[in-house]
């Protein structure tokens, strides 16, 4: 990521010496993401919308969209066989974009895209445990020692691991909410398998504090608010 002092991006840009730089600041006239800024040497990265006097020097480039993945997409940003959750937007910027934690081709629900990958790292990174809540219907009915087995974890022979502890809540007889921290291959599918109940449909309601807008049909995106990008942590 590319990062620069203040002073010396002014300098570069707007051809102004680090005299006026001084001078220009003292006169509230530089902006960084809506906020006067005083300080020559403030640190600034790509993803700043940077203006002078109102006028813009540097845009704000960092994208952040929510959608609304419908079955039968796959979580790639190319594919010779289906279509890419890529292929459903329709941003100019759409081919700078890499997914926040991938679905399954036959998992509808949230997927982030995003190019900021400090923001997505905040969301992906093990140590940060961010919930991702699914809501899972199930071929056979369910019982009390599905919420257990979940709780206490399933080792995972083929990568030699056992889950962390997930939350099962049971919401009817065929269906469950699931809150995972951690996103291993097939994990629900594999989970349920183990009482070989065979998922019948599974949807991705939030990834920690950012819901699924209900607004958003299947297939359908948005930008997220800056609230959203904003209160992820
Ligand atoms: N668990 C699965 O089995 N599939 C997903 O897409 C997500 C979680």
């Amino acid at each position: 990521l590319n990062k620069a002092r203040l002073d010396r991006f002014l300098a570069q840009y707007c051809q102004i010496s680090r005299k006026n730089v001084r001078l220009i600041l003292a006169q509230n006239r530089v902006f960084i993401d809506g906020i006067v800024a005083h300080n020559i040497d403030e640190v600034i990265d790509t993803f700043s919308l940077i203006t002078l006097d109102g006028k813009v020097i540097q845009e704000n480039s960092a994208y952040y969209i929510m959608l609304n993945k419908p079955t039968g997409v796959v979580s790639a940003t190319s594919d010779t066989k289906h279509k890419t959750v890529i292929d459903l937007l329709d941003y100019p910027f759409k081919h700078e974009l890499h997914i926040v934690g991938r679905l399954d081709l036959n998992t509808s629900g949230l997927v982030l895209l995003t190019n900021d990958s400090r923001w997505s790292e905040r969301l992906t990174l093990p140590d940060k445990k961010v919930a991702k809540r699914y809501k899972v219907t199930l071929q056979n009915p369910l019982n009390e020692e599905y919420i257990a087995a979940f709780a206490k974890g399933m080792y995972f022979a083929f990568e030699d691991l056992t889950t962390k502890p997930a939350k099962l809540t049971i919401l009817s007889d065929y269906q469950a909410k699931v809150e995972l921290i951690e996103g291993r291959y097939h994990q629900i599918k594999r989970m349920f398998g183990r009482f070989r109940n065979p998922v019948k449909a599974l949807h991705r309601c939030s990834i920690g504090n950012l819901q699924l807008d209900s607004r958003l049909d299947e297939g359908q995106s948005r930008k997220l608010t800056q609230a959203e990008i904003n209160n992820i942590d």
